[in-house]
């Protein structure tokens, strides 16, 4: 089995557990979902997933598609974003190596990094207060080299 499959397999049964626990019903729609987000890298918001989800031919409507996102986020499954003010854009946890983000606010370039000293202070901070951790972000605002160039 390749990682895709195997990452692919451990969300759903993460996913399916959390369902179990919340009392829900299973639905296939929401495991498309799941799959088709899982399937892809980067960053996305919820009308461009529900635009992939009818051109690969399944009829999932918007609201089931926004419904499921909720759950997901919930479930520790994806992380929410506010890179610009109101508009929401997810992506899937990377639960091997989180990265993080620098946001230009004048041309809205998000660039991702990653960067190993970050994880080792979170998990000193979380031992610190004896806080559980399920994910974490980091946002640096500023101009990207090109903005701040003119
Ligand atoms: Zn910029
Ligand atoms: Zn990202």
């Amino acid at each position: 089995m390749n990682t895709e499959n195997k990452n692919a397999n451990i969300v759903l049964k993460k996913f399916e557990n959390f369902i179990r626990k919340k009392k829900l019903r299973n639905t296939n729609e929401r495991n498309i979902i799941l799959k088709e987000i899982y399937k892809n890298e980067g960053h996305f918001n919820p009308d461009d997933l529900y635009i992939r989800l009818k051109l690969a031919g399944y009829n999932i409507s918007r609201a089931t598609v926004y419904n499921t996102l909720q759950l997901l986020e919930e479930a520790n499954l994806i992380i929410k974003h506010y890179f610009k003010e109101n508009s929401a854009i997810y992506e899937k946890v990377n639960f091997s190596s989180p990265h993080y983000h620098l946001i230009c606010i004048k041309c809205g370039k998000v660039t991702e990094f990653e960067e190993k000293e970050i994880k080792q202070l979170v998990k000193r901070i979380v031992g610190k207060y004896g806080h559980k951790h399920l994910n974490h972000s980091m946002y640096i605002y500023g101009l990207c080299k090109l903005c701040n160039s003119f």
